[in-house]
């Protein structure tokens, strides 16, 4: 590991992270953009790597790269022991009981689509008709959910929220029942940043005896999750967001659903023995990752998690938290900018309009001065609907972010207003 991050002094700036040294673990931070310094502000669509990310998967390519969980050979042993030591740390950093109850798969996305089209169909098949997801989804946790309930006639019920874009909690305990196959559910909203109240939501379906999917992508870089305490039954995260490579994510699933649900893909890795008159499906959570997996991703995956647990999420949240105030004071200073999202219990994301001026030229301006922030629908268009608007511009910050670089994008904004005097 390349990092000691934690300040000694605790009353650094509020904060207990030592930005500067933070951001020298970023390689792609230090450069410049239109002759601007980099200021990077679209963490919520991905989050930057840190050193130690990269050298670990340049170097399991270099040193020990092999196919797992098959071979005899000493490569493919590193590999193997490399890839279930990734899956025992993401095990320890959400809280799960077993290292079984980690799938690992491509992304958040299909961690959704692997529960809907498994769990979900089994529940519906076993006379439950009625999916509840809310308002303030991701595409990622609406789609999958629509594909299942106009493949099986189920019907997709949508828990409303209010105009700080914050869940109506009463509204979503209505739509509960004994028809409710599957409650699915964003623990932070990508494009409002509003965290949910999910202890009361899953509590909520509980009663009902109503399992519950958490989409965590955008809770697990920002909040310490602990799934046995949420009694979650799905949790949902991508390793991007979190600081790891593309192209892996989680499923985390109690262990007795895990079991007893089927396999979602067929091939290599998911089967015990295939025989043309019997196939025996491997053990969770093999079961679950048919074929060659991201190997080299999970373990970076690993390298992620490592790192984000020696800078300690309660002094990144505390950061963040910091962070976010003084961003949404110095925004809302500005004429004409008119936040969306202003939830109580918020996460470190700044959606916005501005005048009649069109998020893509804002972005376009912003990015003449450096500064990358996100503009469209964020993939969550009923949001969009909600407000009667067609896109934000949205700045997510992390926790290598400063104050600095909220002062730069609060000047960009005025030479935005500049431009469309
Ligand atoms: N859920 C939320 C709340 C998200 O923000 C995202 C990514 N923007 C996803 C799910 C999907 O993540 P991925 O594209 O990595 O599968």
């Amino acid at each position: 590991m390349t990092t000691s991050v934690k300040s000694s002094d605790p009353q650094t700036s509020g904060a207990r992270l030592e930005i500067e040294r933070v951001r020298r673990d970023f390689p792609i931070l230090h450069q410049t953009v239109n002759g601007r310094p980099l200021v990077y502000l679209d963490n919520a669509a991905t989050g930057q790597k840190p050193q130690c990310v990269i050298d670990t998967i340049q170097r399991y390519y270099e040193t020990d790269n092999a196919n797992i969980h098959r071979g005899v050979h000493e490569l493919s042993v590193r590999a193997t022991d490399a890839y279930e030591r990734a899956r025992a740390k993401v095990q320890r950093f959400i809280g799960a009981g077993r290292s079984e109850e980690i799938v690992f798969v491509r992304s958040a996305t299909e961690a959704v689509n692997l529960v809907a089209q498994t769990f979900g169909r089994q529940r519906i098949e076993a006379g439950h008709n009625e999916i509840v997801i809310s308002e303030m989804e991701h595409h990622s946790n609406i789609v999958p959910w629509d594909l299942l309930c106009k493949q099986t006639g189920a019907k997709l019920l949508v828990a409303p929220i209010n105009d700080q874009g914050e869940l109506l909690l009463d509204d979503y305990k209505n739509l509960l029942s004994p028809r409710t196959a599957m409650v699915a559910i964003g623990h932070v909203s990508n494009a409002l940043g509003t965290i949910n109240p999910v202890r009361d939501i899953i509590e909520a379906a509980h009663q009902h005896d109503i399992p519950v999917l958490l989409d965590g992508a955008q809770a697990a870089p920002h909040l310490k999750i602990d799934v046995r305490e949420l009694d979650c039954d799905f949790y949902a995260i991508s390793s991007h967001k979190l600081f790891g490579p593309t192209g892996v994510g989680v499923l985390y699933g109690k262990y007795d659903f895990l079991n007893q649900m089927p396999p979602y893909q067929g091939g290599g890795e998911m089967i015990k023995s295939v025989h043309f008159d019997k196939i025996t499906y491997n053990d969770v959570p093999f079961k679950f990752e048919a074929g060659t997996p991201n190997i080299a991703g999970a373990i970076g995956l690993g390298a992620a998690v490592d790192y984000v647990n020696d800078l300690g999420l309660d002094n990144i949240a505390a950061y963040e938290h910091e962070l976010l105030g003084y961003a949404t004071e110095a925004l809302s200073s500005i004429p004409q900018l008119r936040l969306i999202g202003t939830a109580r219990e918020k996460a470190a994301v700044l959606s916005f309009v501005f005048g009649d001026i069109h998020p893509h030229d804002m972005g376009t301006i912003l990015n003449q001065e450096g500064i990358a922030v996100r503009t469209g629908h964020h993939c969550a268009q009923p949001v969009m609907d909600h407000f009667d608007i067609p896109a934000t511009t949205r700045a997510s910050l992390a926790f290598y972010n400063t104050k600095e670089e909220i002062d730069a994008l609060v000047a960009g904004l005025h030479k935005v207003t500049e431009v469309f005097a």
